[in-house]
């Protein structure tokens, strides 16, 4: 049918998809129903130009005598179709369609500078409210594709990103694993002459310097270790670990980050029960959640206070994180643990951290929580069933 044709009160067509009653306004239904199938087709994996191109293409060939256009100046865009025989387009970025009577823009989304135009001429005047209509479902049918495209572009820059990771991963194992014959070396030997030297009687203050060296030697093997262990993919049964253990473990691998944001650290370890898990995997859970915190701290410091009690009922082992961060919006607390949540906007996040938390503690039939803290901050309550006669892990 073509835009000539529509005249108001005229019956809708008998072939609309849907079988709805038109509108209020008259618009026909055909109209809609060409932005409807043209949305429900989009292909999800589809580029944003192609998305536009599709909807737009839809509009212009149910309406063939009016001009449509999407400016979108943020992702370099602009489409536009124009019926044949009509005046050449001109490059003015406003107006569109000049050789059309009316150019209505709509805004696709609040706040950008994309915009919708459609031109028609005076003798569809008539027909402008309905064509109103037509352009708001069109400008949402855009901005729900646009708002996907972006989706999509981010969610392929995260797998990338966690690709890159994972390989960096596997890299400084690499490296870690080649430090290990040199440090071991070195705290062979710097025992060797702290012990000679002892004997021959050696300034103690030199033997204090060997000492040293032995130490950092040796924390440096103990790290690289507890790296490499973390690192690779966990093969590892579940079995009775002490979380102070394991939390101690992850403020050793976190300590860089920590220190780098001036964050202070407070344990409050009570009396706690062994709980039946994958040490790797458990370090994880700590490590994601201390430094989210340190990066929530990132610009005035402040404490990290992890707090460890046996339930009243002895089930499980609760352990609390508190920091005085910048804190959780309440509206973006039920998301945190989505993948691909992440507020991080300076492309340090993955969005990642949190979903693979709730998945390990899941996994080892716990359970998590995050909530506002009391004056400032985030605080997150971690639950771990304690072992028992005949624990076990899916
Ligand atoms: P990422 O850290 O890569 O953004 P996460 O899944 O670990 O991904 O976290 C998701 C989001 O949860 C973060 O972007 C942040 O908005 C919020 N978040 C997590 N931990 C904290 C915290 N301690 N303080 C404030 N916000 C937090």
């Amino acid at each position: 049918m073509t835009a000539e044709g529509v005249r108001r009160g005229q019956p809708a067509s008998d072939a609309s998809i849907t079988g709805r009653q038109p509108l209020a306004r008259d618009v026909p239904l055909e109209w809609l129903d060409a932005v409807l199938v043209a949305t429900a087709e989009l292909d999800p994996a589809a580029p944003l130009e192609q998305r536009v191109t599709a909807l737009v293409d839809a509009a212009a060939d149910a309406l063939p005598s009016c001009g449509f256009g999407v400016r979108l100046p943020g992702a370099g865009l602009l489409y536009r179709r124009t019926p044949a025989g009509r005046p050449a387009l001109t490059d003015d970025p406003v107006r569109l369609f000049p050789g059309f009577a009316v150019e209505r823009v709509t805004a696709i989304v609040v706040n950008d500078q994309a915009t919708l135009h459609v031109a028609f001429d005076e003798k569809l005047l008539v027909e402008s409210a309905a064509l109103d209509v037509l352009a708001s479902r069109l400008a949402l049918a855009l901005r729900g594709a646009i708002r996907q495209a972006r989706a999509h572009e981010q969610l392929r820059e995260q797998i990338i990103q966690s690709d890159k990771l994972a390989s960096l991963g596997q890299i400084a194992a690499g490296v870690v694993h080649e430090l290990n014959n040199p440090l071991t070396s070195i705290l062979a030997y710097s025992e060797y002459l702290r012990r000679k030297g002892e004997r021959a009687g050696t300034d103690p203050t030199d033997l204090d310097r060997l000492a040293r060296i032995n130490e950092a030697a040796d924390r440096i093997l103990r790290f690289s270790r507890d790296l490499i262990a973390y690192s690779r993919p966990s093969t590892e049964k579940p079995e009775p670990v002490f979380l102070h253990d394991v939390i101690n473990r992850a403020l050793i691998f976190c300590e860089h980050v920590l220190d780098q944001t001036g964050v202070t650290v407070e344990r409050s370890f009570g009396e706690i029960a062994p709980v039946l898990g994958v040490m790797s995997q458990l370090t994880q859970v700590f490590v994601n959640l201390f430094t989210n915190a340190a990066h929530a701290m990132h610009a005035e410091g402040g404490c990290l206070s992890i707090a460890t009690v046996l339930s009243d009922d002895r089930a499980y082992v609760q352990v609390t994180i508190r920091d005085d961060g910048h804190g959780i919006d309440i509206e973006h607390l039920p998301r945190i643990f989505d993948p691909f949540f992440t507020t991080k906007t300076d492309g340090t996040g993955t969005g990642l951290g949190l979903s693979i938390v709730r998945s390990i503690v899941a996994a080892h039939r716990g359970r998590i929580r995050a909530d506002v803290g009391e004056a400032r901050g985030a605080v997150f309550y971690v639950d771990l069933p304690v072992t028992g006669p005949g624990s076990t892990l899916p």
